[in-house]
């Protein structure tokens, strides 16, 4: 059990900036070629090394971007963590990088996590979305390819009001591809995603008790950017009279939610077929700055990569000193908000999101608007 006072599970790092693709709902703004500043190979070697001080077991680290396959060096880094002992993930851009041979090496040098982002469950909204005719295919394909080399593949998801009514296409691809976990963004506004249309926190609700209906599926939903999907496990999970049976008149009853609801679980068992067991949601204690942190292209050091409130730089500065006594990441860990988020029973499991907290407020211990709950704890 990792102490997420002492420690993170998941370091993601920002490799680079420079990406083929453009995104409408890219964090990053990526761009074509690196910006100055990015982390050398030497800066690099030197991160990797500091993290050994969080102590064994190491956290996970995720190489994202940007595209970390434009880096010439990537090899050499995945293999020298790997070799340190550390658990290596990457999130590539789907590219001609991504190339059987690429796959292979990322194989062979022992790298276990690769994370690939859908954004439509059909063709011509991902490819609308990722701006390139045919990408939905090379998307699939890639996937495919994942799968036969025996990676532990994910899908990301980010939802937007452009895609909110595919979502049960994509669990159908995830059934076809035989792949189990699906990580499922929530819209923050920074980067380009300030110019995407987000869903309405009542419209929130209605998403994440479908992702509740989808674990029925055999698919572990991990949700990021809205730890609030986590009461709504816990109401589910009190509430014993729909805990096994999928009921969506009661359930859309019981918690008020829209007709989306309604639709998404629909079109769902239209898709895939009625559920295969009773739901099995798995939930996580971590939010930005707690058992999470990033570093980015240059090296400062953020709570997530959606919440750009800078607590240091790798450059300058040991991650893990700054990761264990930085004043507001402790504040964040102990649960020390302002609005709803501060008095809510909830605060310790949720917390609300911090990057939405700050895009939105411009507080990092602000509440997240994004959540409709109203606490009955003291104020
Ligand atoms: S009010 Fe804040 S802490 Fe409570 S459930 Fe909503 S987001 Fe989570």
């Amino acid at each position: 059990m990792f102490d997420f006072n002492i420690k993170p599970i998941l370091v993601f790092w920002e490799t680079t900036r420079a990406c083929p693709l453009e995104c409408k709902h890219c964090r990053a703004e990526a761009i074509r070629d690196p910006l100055p500043g990015e982390l050398t190979t030497k800066e690099a070697i030197q991160f990797i090394d500091s993290l050994e001080g969080f102590g064994k077991p190491y956290p996970v680290l995720i190489f994202t971007g940007g595209d970390p396959l434009i880096r010439r060096d990537i090899f050499d880094l995945i293999e020298y963590a790997v070799k340190k002992g550390f658990r290596v993930g990457i999130a590539p851009a789907v590219s001609d990088l991504l190339s059987v041979d690429n796959i292979r090496r990322m194989k062979e040098l022992g790298l276990k996590y690769v994370s690939i982002s859908l954004d439509g469950g059909k063709a011509e909204t991902h490819d609308r979305i990722r701006g390139i005719e045919g990408h939905y295919n090379m998307t699939v394909n890639a996937l495919r390819l994942l799968r036969k080399h025996r990676f532990i593949t994910q899908i990301n998801t980010v939802v937007t009001r452009e895609n909110v009514h595919e979502l049960p296409y994509v669990v159908e691809l995830l059934k076809t591809l035989d792949i189990r976990i699906w990580e499922v963004f929530f819209l923050i506004r920074v980067g380009r995603g300030t110019d995407v249309n987000d869903i309405s926190p009542r419209e929130y609700e209605d998403v994440l008790h479908f992702l509740y209906e989808v674990t029925r599926y055999g698919i572990e939903v991990r949700t990021v950017e809205a730890p609030f999907y986590r009461r709504i496990v816990l109401w589910r999970k009190e509430d014993i009279a729909d805990y096994t049976d999928l009921d969506i008149e009661y359930v859309s009853r019981r918690y008020s939610l829209t007709p989306l609801y309604k639709e998404l679980v629909k079109n769902l068992i239209e898709l895939v077929g009625e559920p295969v067991s009773s739901p099995e949601p798995k939930i996580s204690r971590t939010r930005d700055g707690k058992g999470v942190v990033f570093v980015s292209y240059n090296g400062d050091i953020y709570p997530s990569g959606f919440a750009p409130y800078k607590v240091g730089n790798v450059k300058q500065e040991d991650i893990v000193r700054i990761y264990q006594e930085n004043k507001v990441l402790r504040m964040i860990r102990k649960g020390e908000f302002k609005g709803r988020c501060g008095y809510c029973e909830y605060r310790d499991i949720c917390g609300g999101s911090r990057a939405r907290a700050y895009a939105e407020t411009g507080d990092i211990l602000g509440e997240d608007p994004a959540c409709i709950y109203i606490p009955t704890g003291n104020r």
